[in-house]
């Protein structure tokens, strides 16, 4: 990935250029490395202090999470399948013609494209740092480090989709221009993103469970996002802030952060090769699935509200190139 051009001091927001930036806290990650963040007085952003080679290949390196995979153990695999699979659903509403080419930027394995694929759709296109060992022959390949893809020649994309995704580019305004010349005309992006002005968010701060450092590099509010698009030559056609899957676990996880030493316990417990490491740690779990039983209700019926105020965990909008 190349980074050089947002290393230069003196350090600006990566959203706006505003060169007065404030200390907003420091976060550990679950490994306990510290990382400080700072946040932009003019627009609001949330940045990590400092992205440079190193720390991108500190938070993707496979031993990043012990070797485990970002896949859930069951029954969860199968609640965040049924997830993806509603997901699919409702982007390829987006889509009426089933041969409109979409690319997928941070498709991983494939899985969201697979099902995209079992709904009839026949163009798919995937594109992430590293080209998995085993991708499904009906999804073509892109290869590169968004924006900066490589040989995609004058394919252009009726829908581009990045599911909590956009937060991890270095280079955002060069990831939104990149958008508008991979688009179509009349083109769709569909991206989702931790929403920094959640209530969430303003509550647990360091502790947020979305914060995820240090793979999220900037947290952009939603009004200078719309803002950075309409820029470019986007417009507006959706905004939502219901996500059951991501706004109500926001909430749960951050409260045990703030209790549990080890961010992010029960989340990384649930993935698959996640273990108990301690007796300690047993308890903790015990107690976090406890506080989960009980606290998930309520949590679920308080993200309805919250989402209809804009102030819910997580955030997708729907942009046309216009
Ligand atoms: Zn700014």
């Amino acid at each position: 990935m190349e980074t050089d051009e947002i290393q230069s001091a003196p350090l600006s927001c990566i959203a706006c250029g505003d060169t007065h930036l404030a200390n907003a806290f420091t976060a550990r990650d679950i490994h306990q490395r510290s990382f400080r963040f700072l946040t932009c007085p003019q627009c609001d952003t949330l940045q990590i202090e400092s992205v440079n080679e190193e720390l991108l290949q500190y938070a993707y390196a496979e031993s990043y999470y012990g070797g485990s995979d970002t896949k859930f153990k069951w029954p969860f695999s199968s609640l965040f399948d049924l997830g993806k699979q509603l997901a699919a659903r409702k982007t390829s509403k987006l889509m009426p013609d089933k041969q409109v080419p979409i690319l997928d930027v941070g498709c991983g394995k494939g899985d969201f494209l697979d099902k995209l694929q079992k709904l009839g759709h026949t163009h798919l296109y995937g594109n992430d740092i590293e080209k998995p060992a085993r991708l499904p022959s009906h999804i073509q390949w892109v290869s590169g480090a968004f924006p900066r893809l490589e040989a995609t020649g004058d394919q252009q994309f009726g829908l581009i989709t990045l599911t909590h995704v956009f937060e991890h580019i270095p280079q955002p305004v060069k990831a939104i221009e990149q958008l508008y010349q991979l688009s179509a005309s009349g083109g769709l992006v569909q991206l989702s993103q931790p929403n920094i002005r959640s209530r969430q968010a303003q509550q647990y701060q360091e502790a947020w469970l979305h914060l995820d450092p240090p793979r999220h590099l900037h947290l952009i509010p939603s009004g200078q996002l719309k803002k950075m698009f309409s820029e470019v030559g986007f417009e507006l056609v959706s905004e939502t802030y219901k996500a059951p899957l991501y706004n109500p676990f926001g909430y749960l996880q951050s409260w045990l952060n703030r209790r549990i030493a080890q961010r992010d316990l029960l989340y990384e417990f649930l993935k698959k090769g996640g273990q108990v490491k301690s007796l300690k740690q047993f308890f903790q779990l015990v107690f976090s699935f406890l506080y989960a039983g009980i606290s998930f209700p309520f949590y679920f019926i308080l993200d309805r509200s919250e989402a209809r105020k804009g102030i819910s965990g997580t955030v997708e909008f729907v942009f046309r190139k216009s």
